[in-house]
């Protein structure tokens, strides 16, 4: 089937072990399909404004107590608790609610599905559209991202069926970070060890770090090849990435989302020797390792909470635990603007982004303070003002530009998938 002029709709799907999220775009309003790509969305343009027609999730499937979120576009949010059994289930009740605003997925409008996947090693470089070797591949890929590709592959498979004729798109989150350099990628290990178990630096965040670092080369009225970005995402998971001329060149996730930054509830960097010194003298298991380092670490493990704002008010009651942990996460953070300034040469911008960096003006201060003779200043009253959208807060005689740039990982999914379906006027097979 063809993406028609009629066909301007695109379906997202972020599928996970017991999760469905998705949201309905409509990319006719943009100058989307069949366009340069990374020059497409301008910032501070609102999907909302006739682009974002119904949005959602179904939680808990495979338990008693599942439940769907829903909101069209009026905003009015309906819900539905009871039991959902699988994937499929979970698909058909999303469809009967888009059915019910008009909006069904066996309508022609609807031009393709958008899949977030994971992981795409190094076979994908690029949105794909999904046939039998795509699925093949991402199947292959289980053994580095065993929470994640399988759950995405589901969210595929049930898609497929229901649509069967419809062009179904991988977006992957480590597409982004496939540029680069071995230097970056790389890890010091025996070669041919990290070869045979392709272990190697991947990324994630990658759908983020493509969509805020073209945003804030628009914010600064520039085509994303004429600027080098540094992008904090910091959400419950964080990221930074060094983007030189629209092109990623470093990031701080490596072979899992585990390195880097301090998060919600991952430790990020750390000496490799603390997991074996947890086994000999702990006496822990690879798996309860995993759990710690994943589940029970970063923010939550050094001070009880992962949500920031929490921990800003703990810190303004003068709670010390909770100082701590603030100034361990900023310590990183700052290291992170440092090295990846390094790698850079020039920087531009810096980009904060997610939920901690789009709201947490404290964290935008402390991050970036007393680093002027970098060129890096924040205006204290333009980062504190509230404010939504594309936006600087640094003064404008900063050689560096400071700015919050909200990410959209949906719209970008949604775009990639429907200039991939635009250009190939692809057929799916
Ligand atoms: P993820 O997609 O990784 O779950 P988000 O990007 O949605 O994460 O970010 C979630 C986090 O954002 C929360 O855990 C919380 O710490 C932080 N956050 C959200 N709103 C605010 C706010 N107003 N001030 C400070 N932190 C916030």
């Amino acid at each position: 089937m063809t993406a028609t002029s009629t066909a301007t709709r695109v379906l997202v799907l972020n599928s996970g072990s017991s999760s469905l999220k998705y949201q309905l775009l409509d990319m006719c309003d943009g100058d989307t399909p069949g366009s340069d790509l990374p020059d497409s969305h301008a910032p501070g343009g609102d999907p909302q404004a006739g682009g974002r027609l119904a949005q959602g999730l179904v939680e808990r499937i495979g338990e008693r107590t599942s439940r769907l979120q829903h909101t069209p576009a009026d905003g009015a949010t309906r819900e539905r608790g009871g039991p959902i059994a699988d994937h499929d289930a979970a698909l058909k009740a999303v469809a009967a609610e888009l059915a019910r605003d008009g909006l069904g997925l066996d309508s022609p409008e609807l031009a393709a599905i958008g899949h977030r996947v994971v992981h795409g090693g190094r076979s994908f470089t690029e949105p794909t559209v999904i046939d039998g070797a795509v699925l093949a591949e991402i199947e292959r890929l289980i053994p580095v991202a065993p929470l994640h590709n399988p759950a995405n592959l589901t969210g595929i498979r049930t898609a497929m069926a229901l649509r069967p004729d419809l062009p179904q798109v991988a977006v992957f989150d480590t597409a982004f970070h496939t540029t680069m350099p071995e230097s970056a990628a790389r890890y010091a290990l025996d070669a041919e060890t990290a070869d045979r178990y392709r272990v190697r630096r991947y990324g994630f965040h990658g759908t983020s770090h493509a969509f805020v670092s073209r945003a804030t080369a628009a914010l600064l009225g520039k085509a994303p090849r004429d600027v080098n970005v540094i992008v904090l995402h910091l959400g419950n998971g964080a990221s930074a990435s060094a983007v030189r001329a629209g092109r990623c060149v470093d990031t701080s996730m490596g072979l899992t989302p585990l390195e880097g930054l301090v998060m919600g509830t991952r430790s990020g960097d750390l000496d490799p020797a603390v997991i074996f010194h947890l086994m000999r003298v702990g006496e822990m298991s690879a798996d309860e390792i995993d759990n710690l380092l994943n589940k029970r670490s970063g923010l939550i493990g050094l001070c009880g909470d992962n949500d920031m704002r929490e921990i800003r008010r703990r810190v303004d009651e003068g709670d010390e635990q909770a100082r701590l942990a603030f100034d361990i996460y900023i310590h990183r953070l700052k290291k992170y603007i440092g090295a990846y300034y390094a790698v850079l040469g020039r920087v531009d911008a810096i980009a904060f982004t997610a939920g901690v960096g789009e709201n947490a003006a404290p964290v935008r201060a402390a991050a970036v303070a007393d680093l002027g003779e970098l060129g890096i200043v924040v205006d204290a009253g333009l980062n504190e003002a509230r404010a939504r959208g594309p936006r600087l807060i640094s003064p404008p005689s900063a050689r560096v530009a400071v700015a919050v740039v909200p990410t959209d990982e949906e719209l970008e999914i949604a775009t990639q998938t429907y200039a991939l379906v635009g250009k190939s006027g692809s057929e799916k097979n």
